[in-house]
């Protein structure tokens, strides 16, 4: 069984460390021209010369990010089978269309409005924004991630300068969510349509950027697990979805939750699935993809993933400890750049805390970790 990945990033590599075991064979299509992937085989296409002979050597097509041209997955979806289909890939890439799915579907979003100019912006600010109390968050509708081709604005009199630092035709300007935690929800479906969910996990980003994960969540009501598993189940149904989803959402103090944005693939709030479920994100995307039977997804235990960004900490000092579980994706030091994580076990999520608390101090310019449900108190 030969899969082929679109991207050859460290997502890429993951799903192959995984698919190995299982029998798979894996062929990356990279149009970056600069893959991080250093497993199977790699065809480095920028100029889109190669797809005949990565289609000659593939049964089946998944992707890895999804910042892929559309019409390039239309096309291969002649050929093969690519999972998920180039209508997840559309959504997903689209803040516009995507807010329209979540609306279309009865999923709760932050309120939001299209903007094509930056007298509109103004507009936008004034009306979400300034009348109501709160900032608003803009964002180019194609093309940003990790927080990129992003501003918050407080007032209309920023609209100006917003527009051009982000430089979009078409921005979403959105309500600041006054949320009390991101988290996020990672289902797989099959090829039979059987879905699979993960518990949640709690996201912390810094700039935009993920740096803790952990999971499972100790104050979770089984209701906020069972909304969200809804939300992301008809998401799933209504793109005849096969493989991975990620649903990120924020979470209000009352509890209720509204959806950001969702990504087609395997993703980085689900690392801690590597040693933290009996069956990973990785592994259960490929036996979606492969229509094999999906694994559980039951915890095995507490787990947080810690992202390495930027500086790597010493290799012995990390693998001294006890319980840490040390990914590196074999890429050069570049700061902002994702170069590997930690997944940290412990037997309870109050050791899992004080864990993640000092692996933290180790590591090279890593934010204080902080967790929704540990009072300050408990911190000290
Ligand atoms: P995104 O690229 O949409 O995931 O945004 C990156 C990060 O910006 C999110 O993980 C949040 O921390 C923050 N953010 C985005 N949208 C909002 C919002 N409407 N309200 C509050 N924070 C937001």
């Amino acid at each position: 069984m030969r899969t082929g990945i679109l991207g050859a990033g460290q997502l890429g590599q993951m799903l192959a460390l995984a698919g190995y075991p299982l029998g798979q064979r894996f062929v990356f299509l990279d149009t970056s021209g600069n893959p991080s992937a250093d497993i199977g085989t790699t065809l480095i296409d920028p100029d889109r010369e190669q797809l005949s002979a990565f289609l000659e050597q593939v049964d089946q097509v998944t992707y890895e990010f999804e910042h892929l041209p559309v019409e390039l997955v239309r096309e291969i979806e002649k050929h093969k089978p690519v999972y998920p289909g180039s209508r997840a890939l559309e959504v997903c890439q689209n803040r516009s269309l995507e807010k329209q799915l979540f609306t279309q579907l009865d999923i709760p979003t932050p309120e939001y409005r299209l903007v094509e100019s930056a007298q509109e912006l103004a507009a936008a600010v004034a009306e979400l924004g300034e009348a109501k109390g709160r900032p608003v968050v803009a964002k180019s509708v194609t093309e940003g991630y990790d927080g990129k081709g992003q501003a918050v604005l407080k007032q209309a009199s920023q609209a100006e300068t917003a527009w051009q630092e982000i430089g979009h035709p078409c921005l979403i300007v959105e309500a600041f969510v006054d949320f009390v935690r991101e988290v996020s929800i990672i289902a797989v479906r099959g090829q039979e349509g059987e879905v699979v969910f993960y518990p949640m996990a709690e996201n912390h980003h810094v700039d935009g950027i993920l740096r803790y994960s952990l999971a499972p969540l100790p104050d979770l009501d089984a209701n906020t697990q069972k909304q969200a598993e809804t939300y992301i189940r008809s998401l799933l149904q209504e793109l005849d979805y096969v493989g991975v989803l990620t649903l990120e959402l924020f979470q209000k103090a009352d509890g209720q939750l509204l959806a950001n944005e969702m990504a087609p693939r395997v993703h980085n709030s689900g690392h801690w699935t590597q040693e933290g479920a009996i069956t990973c994100q990785f592994e259960n995307h490929l036996r979606a993809v492969a229509g094999l039977p999906l694994g559980s997804t039951e915890v095995v235990k507490p787990t947080c993933m810690l992202n390495l960004i930027g500086q790597l900490p010493a290799t012995r000092k990390i693998l001294a400890k006890k319980a840490a579980h040390l990914h590196l994706y074999g890429k050069e030091e570049r700061a902002g750049r994702k170069l590997g994580h930690i997944n940290l076990q412990a037997e309870t999520t109050e050791s899992l805390v004080r864990g993640v608390e000092e692996l933290a101090q180790e590591l090279p310019s890593a934010p204080k970790p902080y967790f929704s449900f540990v009072s300050d108190k408990q911190c000290l």
